[in-house]
């Protein structure tokens, strides 16, 4: 079985979220039954030098619209199966798909000629691939380029992480991207009130449709969580299949991980509080055996980020300790930056930090995940592997790796032990927090849950496998 996956960010060459590091395990995991090559744009942000990322001494030219673009093939030194491509327009970017002012306004020609690279570069180098894996709106035109323009007769599986962006532009892109208007520019394809979309065209021009968690391949199927694609979902829904994401076991590793203060596993579990310890201390958070809660993410509505805030003024009374991680939209960056230093119990730092991050998944009691929808989610999977205990919101894959410790008809040894909470307000997400801090007034139940978090298995072994027969 040899795949083609296409991916704008993999980990850690470029991450801006839980795509980038779907990208890598994935592929990952897969590679030690199939021959998986990935792709993705070389951004000027990627470190060459130590990534080992290196020219292959070949490039090709796509002409748009008039316009010839040069497209240069690069490789990684040790796995020549990971090739990353370089054009200026897609790549020489200060971050990926935006700056602080707002999405870039060529994002269609850029990630429309990425679309076109990688089905030349499968073609040029004649690599011979049975299945084409796409993810997102920034690789779904390939599934149109695909089946309208190169007639190719790969398999072509397209994996919605979020159907919240779908890459909407306004319908010149149909002559800048050369696309046939009698073809695609119909409302069950690639029109979308008078612009085009991207992930649409995936949605239609793909012949498997996967996405990130079951529960969140029928929540996309209604109104609440379609955002307008719910009709077109219900439609394809004959190739639409929910496989939930797994996390690399090696990069999220207690035992070994680098960033963290004291290397730790179930058996030696106590050193966690090591960790705890020290980040309080460099945090100038007093007492230290208070529980630690944490909140790492995107500071955007889906992620519940109106609640956290609406939540402090009540948590700088509570005898807990809070850190929060995240960076986004300009505004909520904004908010937090004003907040920080104001509640001695609670450290906030804007950015994006991947070792900070994994400093607090190591010390913390609790994550803080009240999702207004969550296709997947990494982060309550990174925290159970961290030995701590996940408070959400029961949407999307929150809902498949989470169940509420009180119910204790459902604890078994496949999925998590947390706290959730159904209705999405302050009232019943306090009510969660409460319930949280009296499971850690009992340590020993709490520790239980802890440890039992540890030994779930939310690595990719089961659901690669899924992947196999999908790409089959
Ligand atoms: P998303 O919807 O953003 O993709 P996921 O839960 O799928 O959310 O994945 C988020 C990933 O990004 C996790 O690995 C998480 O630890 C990481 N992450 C999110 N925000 C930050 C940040 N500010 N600093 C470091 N890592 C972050």
């Amino acid at each position: 079985m040899n795949v083609l996956f296409a991916s704008s960010e993999i980990f850690p060459y470029a991450k801006s979220g839980g795509l980038a590091d779907v990208a890598h395990s994935l592929p990952n995991e897969l590679r030690e039954v199939a021959k998986v090559y990935t792709v993705m744009p070389l951004y000027s942000s990627v470190d060459r030098k130590k990534y080992d990322i290196s020219y292959s001494g070949f490039s090709f030219d796509i002409w748009l619209n008039g316009t010839k673009h040069q497209i240069d093939l690069y490789r990684q030194s040790k796995n020549s199966f990971e090739l990353f491509l370089y054009n200026p327009i897609l790549c020489d970017r200060e971050s990926l798909y935006n700056d602080s002012f707002g999405d870039f306004g060529d994002n269609q020609l850029r990630f429309g000629l990425f679309s076109y690279a990688v089905i030349e570069t499968m073609l040029r180098l004649e690599l011979k691939i049975d299945a084409i894996h796409l993810n997102d709106w920034q690789s779904a035109l390939v599934a149109l380029l695909a089946k309208t323009k190169y007639h190719l007769t790969q398999k072509i599986v397209f994996t919605i992480h979020n159907l919240a962006y779908q890459g909407i532009f306004h319908k010149s892109a149909m002559n800048e991207l050369e696309l046939n208007w009698e073809e695609c520019f119909k409302s069950d394809r690639f029109e979308y009130f008078d612009q085009v979309n991207f992930l649409k065209a995936g949605i239609f021009y793909s012949d498997v449709i996967t996405t990130v968690s079951p529960t969140y391949a029928l929540e996309i199927q209604t109104p609440s969580f379609g955002h307008t694609l719910e009709s077109m979902l219900i439609t394809h829904s004959h190739k639409l299949k929910g496989i939930i994401n797994g996390i690399s076991y090696d990069v999220f590793n207690p035992s070994s991980d680098k960033n963290i203060y004291k290397n730790f596993d179930i058996q030696s579990y106590d050193l966690k509080l090591k960790n705890k310890t020290k980040l309080c201390k460099e945090l100038n958070l007093s007492e230290p055996n208070r529980p630690l809660f944490i909140f790492i993410g995107r500071f955007a509505d889906q992620k519940g980020v109106d609640l956290i805030l609406q939540s402090l003024h009540l948590l700088k009374d509570f005898e807990i300790n809070v850190a929060i991680l995240g960076s986004g939209e300009r505004y909520y960056n904004g908010v937090f930056t004003k907040l920080i230093d104001k509640y001695p119990n609670i450290h906030i730092r804007v950015g994006y930090d991947e070792s900070f991050a994994r400093k607090l998944y190591a010390s913390a009691d609790f994550l803080l995940m009240p999702s207004i929808f969550e296709p997947c989610g990494l982060n309550q999977m990174i925290m159970m592997r961290y030995g701590g205990v996940p408070i959400v919101a029961k949407t999307g894959g929150l809902k498949d790796t989470v169940v509420d410790f009180s119910d204790s008809s459902n604890h078994t040894k496949e999925i998590g032990v947390g706290v959730t909470f159904e209705e999405y307000n302050l009232f019943w997400y306090m009510h969660a927090i409460t319930k949280a801090i009296s499971l850690y007034s009992n340590q020993k139940k709490y520790i239980k849950f802890a440890k039992h978090n540890m030994s779930v298995d939310n690595s990719w072994k089961h659901s690669a496998k899924e992947y196999l027969r999908v790409y089959r």
